[in-house]
C-alpha cells in the first residue's frame, strides 16, 4: 500500500520533463502570446480556443513550478514534510498529488483562509 520517495521522485522527474516538453511546444508554435496580442480573432471560435490553450499553458506553467519545487524538497531532504506544521504528510495524499506541500490539515486551513 506504501509508496516509496524514490518512486514519487521519479513520477515528479517524469511529470517535469512531459510539461517542459509541452511547454517548449507551445512556445516554438508560437502561440505563448494568444491573447495579449491586438490581433483580432477571426470568430468567436478562434478567441474560444485561444483562451482555452492559453489556460492550459498556464495551467501546464503552475504544475511544473509546484512539481519543481517538490523536487527541490526532496534535494533539501524535506519531502513529504508540511511546510507548515512539520507534520508528516499522509504517504495515501503524496501517492494521489506527488507535488502537495502541506498536509491535509493545513491545506483545508489554507483553503478556508
Ligand atoms: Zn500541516
Amino acid at each position: 500500500m506504501g509508496v516509496s520517495h524514490a518512486a514519487l521522485r521519479r513520477r515528479l522527474e517524469d511529470q517535469r520533463a512531459r510539461l517542459q516538453e509541452e511547454i517548449k511546444q507551445f512556445h516554438i508554435a508560437g502561440r505563448d502570446n494568444l491573447g495579449y496580442s491586438n490581433h483580432q480573432a477571426d470568430d468567436a471560435t478562434d478567441a474560444f480556443e485561444q483562451t482555452k490553450e492559453l489556460s492550459l499553458l498556464q495551467n501546464s506553467e503552475r504544475v511544473l513550478a509546484q512539481v519543481e519545487a517538490a523536487l527541490a524538497r526532496f534535494e533539501a531532504g524535506v519531502y513529504g514534510i508540511c511546510e507548515r506544521c512539520g507534520d508528516y504528510i499522509d504517504p495515501a495524499r503524496l501517492k494521489a498529488l506527488p507535488y502537495a506541500t502541506l498536509c491535509m490539515d493545513c491545506q483545508q486551513r489554507a483553503e478556508r483562509a
